[in-house]
């Protein structure tokens, strides 16, 4: 047929062009000037995590102890106070430079990664939100992830007739969506009707670090960073109510670790808050030391460190997760695209 060979080279166009592809992004990490490759994860572990496993999934320690390798062979993993230095300009840090850190403080940063990383000498910063340590509460995230995980494990009767009386969508696809949208208290109750009592469930489980803990992770050599009090957006607030939640964890931090300079990671994202104001509220408080956002490898100011989120799974295959190579190349192909699309 006349199109045959249109179509078989077509294949050999779209092979080559991939395989191309793939051949720049791989080295494209190396290429792209960046002083520093931030890569974040929050939960590492083989049990299961029902209170995060329905917001993302936790990466096991055979996958985490691949992405190191990764990192320890193509980079060099540094501490945070290389990058502070270095974006204070007080000192430089080495070609390739990574750094390691872990969002929201789950308890399995001290009792999985800490061992990991202590046997390769690998530094990390730990971010911790004030509200959730020593397990006084539990995140409206993790409610949901709950709920999602007792919904799926009830008999489909019970369930359909609990979705009902509740109004909430039958489809499992719409639940996660659904339970957001309920105010917290709704949560707790609907919770409370699959079985679940979250403050029982929080007591018996401890999800979160403790302060001893913290300051264990401080003593063997870690940084400890703040992550908000209460875990809000901080774009969603008035701006001394944002300027609270930053200052009032970083010292939380520093008075449980004694560091000089405790760093501060965007609950959520940083997107949307304004980098003068930002500068401001460091300037009025010189023990706030770096941000650290989530857009991957875009540029921003020399006091913000963007990171690429380490914990994707590979698309529509929850099973199987992405080597940390393939996803530093897609941010590296995001960040190349944002610059284009700023000229
Ligand atoms: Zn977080």
């Amino acid at each position: 047929m006349a199109t045959t060979p249109k179509r078989a080279l077509k294949r050999v166009w779209s092979t080559t062009t991939r395989t191309a592809i793939k051949a720049l992004l791989r080295d494209c990490h190396r290429k792209l000037p960046r002083d520093v490759v931030g890569v974040f994860y929050h939960a590492i572990g083989d049990h299961p995590m029902p209170h995060v496993q329905h917001l993302y999934f936790p990466i096991p320690t055979a996958v985490f102890r691949e992405d190191l390798d990764f990192l320890q062979t193509d980079f060099r993993v540094v501490a945070y106070e290389d990058v502070h230095n270095a974006r204070l300009g007080k000192g430089i840090l080495p070609p390739h430079a990574a750094h390691l850190s872990f969002d929201d403080g789950y308890r399995e940063c001290f009792t999985v990664v800490r061992p990991i990383l202590k046997a390769r000498g690998i530094p990390a910063t730990f971010f911790v939100t004030a509200e959730f340590v020593g397990n006084s509460r539990l995140f409206a995230r993790n409610l949901i992830s709950l709920a999602v995980d007792r919904l799926h494990s009830m008999p489909a009767e019970e369930r359909l007739a609990l979705l009902a009386r509740a109004s909430l969508p039958q489809d499992p696809a719409e639940w996660k969506e659904a339970l957001a949208r309920l105010p917290e208290e709704s949560l707790k109750a609907f919770l409370h009707k699959t079985g679940i009592d979250p403050e029982a469930w929080l007591a018996e489980n401890k999800p979160f670090l403790n302060e001893e803990e913290i300051r264990s992770l401080h003593i063997s050599g870690f940084t400890i960073g703040a992550h908000g009090l209460t875990h809000r957006k901080l774009s969603g607030l008035p701006p001394e109510e944002a300027e609270r939640e930053i200052i009032e964890s970083c010292a939380y931090v520093r008075d449980i670790t004694g560091q000089k300079a405790v760093p501060f990671a965007f609950p959520h994202s940083g997107h949307g808050i304004d980098r003068k104001w930002l500068y401001d509220v460091r300037q009025r408080n010189p023990f706030v030391g770096l941000f650290f956002d989530t857009k991957g490898m875009v540029n921003d100011a020399s006091w913000v460190v963007q990171r690429i989120w380490a914990e994707r799974p590979q698309w529509r295959n929850a099973k199987s997760f992405a080597p940390l190579a393939d996803i530093v190349g897609a941010a590296c192909r995001d960040a190349v695209l944002e610059r284009l699309h700023a000229k």
